[in-house]
């Protein structure tokens, strides 16, 4: 019998957790839903990112020193950085002008915005980003670059957090193994090469568990989901945003195919586990590992392409973040009968474009750096909990829609790079028992 594809293993899991969870939900089940199935989740997202660090590492020290020639990751680097600024202003404009024709904003009663208001603002989690954000806003300009050097490289490795002072030290570590030459290199380039390779394999076991991994995870998104009629409100403002983020995978079906030349379906189709996954976990740090296995494996790009456009687009390209901010900001602004001048709404995509590079790829960070985008257009901070506790009952839903966009626009920049620097090849995928005989 043909074995069923992963991706349709994981939507089947996904779609028996949302109805377990509302069955639990009727039943009352949400504290054995706690104690007993969202372990199973917590352990698997735990697996994955206890991967992320080793395989960043061992991929990029890989991927350059497979180079030969420094100025090839300049090019590679430059390209990267570029595409990805031009994506995320697409996303931001797309976002800023559905808010604006749409006008979501506008039909919120005072009822409900008394009603969100009174539930929310008190929220110590909307504190608690408030708080975050404003932490980040005492930063000077060049801050995040001297956050992006590491002053010790242990403690960098051991910080899922630091993934940016990872990449700098694994570039640093490349690039000097380039320039002392290939044989006294060679011992350390093989290490890493089997390193990475098994790193992989790692990913295939742990992807085994996926289909049962997000049932638990989406069961207890569930359980742990607002009141229907809260949701109910805000359906006109995440249609919006759900909207714009279809048309964002709809502009990358576009450019795949243009730059490409590849069926974008086809993309769709080999991405789509790291996307379920992006979904189940609302994090594309826990979902790194899975969308450089598809991209190296299943889609065809070189690693010398993926080990690094891939790691920085999970920490720095958002554009599924960026699109919500931009509809977010003006929301708040539209359902609070506050004016936003043209201005604003370019200081909106300006904001927004460093925002997404600054926020973190876990749950909710998108949120946090929204303050920033409303202070930055005035919005009074005696306001800021009264705007967040409005978008705040949608959040954790449009944060897995988003994530999922986030995920996808870091696979398809690496396809359109690769295919610009001559490697994008024929995938040669693996699976995870191809020695298992062996060894069994
Ligand atoms: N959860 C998103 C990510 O990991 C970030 C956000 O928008 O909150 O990509």
């Amino acid at each position: 019998m043909k074995k069923l594809a992963l991706h349709w293993k994981i939507l089947i899991g996904m779609l028996l957790g949302l109805v377990f969870g509302f069955i639990m939900l009727q039943v009352g089940g949400r504290a054995f839903t706690e104690d007993w199935i969202k372990p199973i989740g917590s352990i698997f997202v735990k697996l994955l990112k206890l991967i992320a660090i080793p395989l960043i590492l061992a991929s990029l020290i890989k991927g350059i020193s497979d180079l030969k020639d420094i100025s090839k990751f300049k090019n590679i680097g430059l390209k990267t950085i570029g595409i990805y600024i031009v994506t995320t202003v697409i996303a931001i404009s797309i976002g800023l002008a559905l808010v604006n024709i749409i006008q979501p904003g506008d039909g919120v009663s005072e009822e409900t915005i008394a009603k969100l208001t009174e539930t929310y603002s008190e929220n110590s989690s909307v504190k608690a980003k408030i708080a975050e954000a404003s932490k980040q806003m005492d930063t000077g300009p060049l801050q995040f670059l001297e956050d992006m050097v590491p002053d010790n490289a242990f403690n960098a490795l051991s910080n899922n957090k630091l993934m940016l002072q990872v990449i700098f030290f694994a570039i640093f570590l490349g690039i000097s193994m380039l320039l002392i030459g290939e044989k006294q290199a060679k011992p350390m380039k093989k290490l890493f090469d089997s390193l990475n390779d098994i790193v992989l394999k790692m990913v295939d076991l742990i992807m085994l568990s996926a289909p049962v991994a997000v049932f638990a995870l989406l069961a207890n998104v569930v359980v742990s989901s607002d009141d229907p009629d809260i949701l109910f409100a805000l359906l006109k403002y995440a249609g919006v945003v759900v909207f714009g983020l279809v048309l964002m995978i709809v502009f990358y079906c576009i450019i795949v195919a243009t730059f490409t030349k590849k069926n974008p379906f086809w993309f769709l189709k080999e991405i789509s586990p790291a996307q379920l996954l992006a979904f189940s976990t609302s994090s594309s740090a826990a979902t790194l590992p899975v969308t450089m296995e598809r991209v190296e494996e299943h889609i065809g790009v070189d690693k010398e392409v993926s080990s690094f456009v891939l790691p920085v687009g999970a920490t720095i390209n958002m554009d599924g973040t960026s699109l919500y901010q931009a509809v977010a900001a003006v929301f708040i602004f539209q359902a609070l009968g506050l004016d936003l001048t043209f201005a604003d709404q370019i200081t909106i995509v300006l904001t927004a474009l460093l925002a997404s590079i600054g926020s973190a790829a876990v749950p909710g960070a998108g949120m946090v750096m929204l303050v920033i985008v409303l202070e930055s257009v005035g919005l009074p901070p005696e306001l800021l909990p009264i705007g967040l506790a409005l978008i705040f009952a949608v959040d954790r839903p449009l944060d897995m829609c988003r994530t999922v966009v986030n995920v996808t626009g870091d696979a398809t920049v690496s396809m359109i790079v690769a295919k610009s620097v001559g490697k994008l090849h024929d995938p040669k995928p693996k699976e995870w028992d191809d020695n298992y005989d062996a060894v069994k």
